[in-house]
């Protein structure tokens, strides 16, 4: 069943390749149960789990709809089964966090503003150690530029918006160096986590010498729209706790409709309007639809 997930994340409706970026990152295990396993461990001992979100799209740089909501979901089925999320993002990002988990129906998650992109090394190091002293079971990036090779941050076009960007890797390099758990959602290559498959990213994506992410996590989910891969993870959560946890395809419409509404937009298309990727918001609804189809299935069966 958690393959069967694993493929439904990775339909490639953007047509960006991501199956050679699957292949290359699949292990004995199926990704979403690779990922979701130190996430319910985290969830059971009631720990602290950091998430972060948030990719600015030039030339509004607004945070694009991809992101915000899988993470938002994400760490309200966190809060349901133990953890404390705290979502950790640009301070540009959080009205659409609070307002995606209000049209949850959820509390909306603590959130804490990283070093902002001028900081300097020091200044991200530390904000990291901070966050780290929390001692969280789970470090999780969904949608979050990643540094490339020279340290830059690409959009997929390839274009430079490292001015635009609080770095986080050096919050995941860390997390490593203390043996806490890191987990990542990509769809592009250019993103957090993707370290992990640099080469395949630099050989089977457009532009991806210059884009692949070089930072990598211990959990890579790589998905055909990073919403869908942090959905596939809840979907794993669900089948292993035995509790329906995703929503429905009607609320991902309304999640979509408040992410847009709190300023995000399509990363694809630049535009204020109800899509994700270029993708328009019928397809997301159907997707967590069958998703959490699966789930009820399962469940009931069992
Ligand atoms: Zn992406
Ligand atoms: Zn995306």
């Amino acid at each position: 069943m958690f393959a069967a997930i694993d493929r439904q994340l990775t339909v490639d409706l953007g047509g960006r390749n991501v199956q050679p970026l699957y292949a290359a990152a699949r292990d004995d295990e199926p990704l979403v149960a690779a990922a979701a396993t130190p996430l319910l461990a985290a969830a059971d001992a009631g720990e602290t789990v950091l998430l972060t979100t948030g990719f600015p799209i030039p030339p509004s740089n607004e945070p694009e709809t991809d992101g915000p909501l899988g993470t938002v979901v994400l760490a309200g089925a966190l809060a349901d089964l133990g953890a404390a999320p705290v979502v950790v993002t640009e301070s540009r990002v959080e009205p659409a966090i609070t307002a995606v988990a209000d049209a949850l129906g959820i509390e909306p998650p603590e959130t804490v503003s990283l070093a902002p992109p001028e900081s300097s090394a020091e200044t991200t190091a530390s904000t990291a150690r901070s966050l780290l002293d929390r001692e969280p079971g789970a470090v999780v990036a969904i949608e979050k530029p990643g540094a490339t090779a020279d340290g830059s941050y690409r959009t997929a076009a390839g274009e430079d918006i490292t001015p635009l960007v609080a770095a986080v890797d050096p919050l995941f390099t860390a997390a490593r160096e203390r043996g806490i758990p890191t987990v990542a959602v990509g769809d592009g290559g250019n993103e957090v986590g993707m370290g992990g498959v640099q080469s395949a990213v630099e050989h089977h994506i457009d532009n991806g010498e210059t884009i692949a992410c070089r930072t990598p996590v211990d959990a890579l989910v790589v998905a055909g729209v990073s919403n869908w891969g942090a959905y596939g993870i809840v979907a794993a959560l669900s089948l292993t706790a035995g509790r329906e946890l995703l929503h429905t395809g009607g609320t991902e419409r309304e999640l979509l409709d408040a992410a847009v509404e709190a300023g995000c937009i399509d990363g694809v298309t630049g535009e204020a309007t109800p899509s994700v990727d270029g993708i328009h918001g019928a397809i997301h609804a159907d997707v967590v639809d069958l998703l959490a189809d699966i789930c009820a299935l399962e469940i009931d069966t069992d």
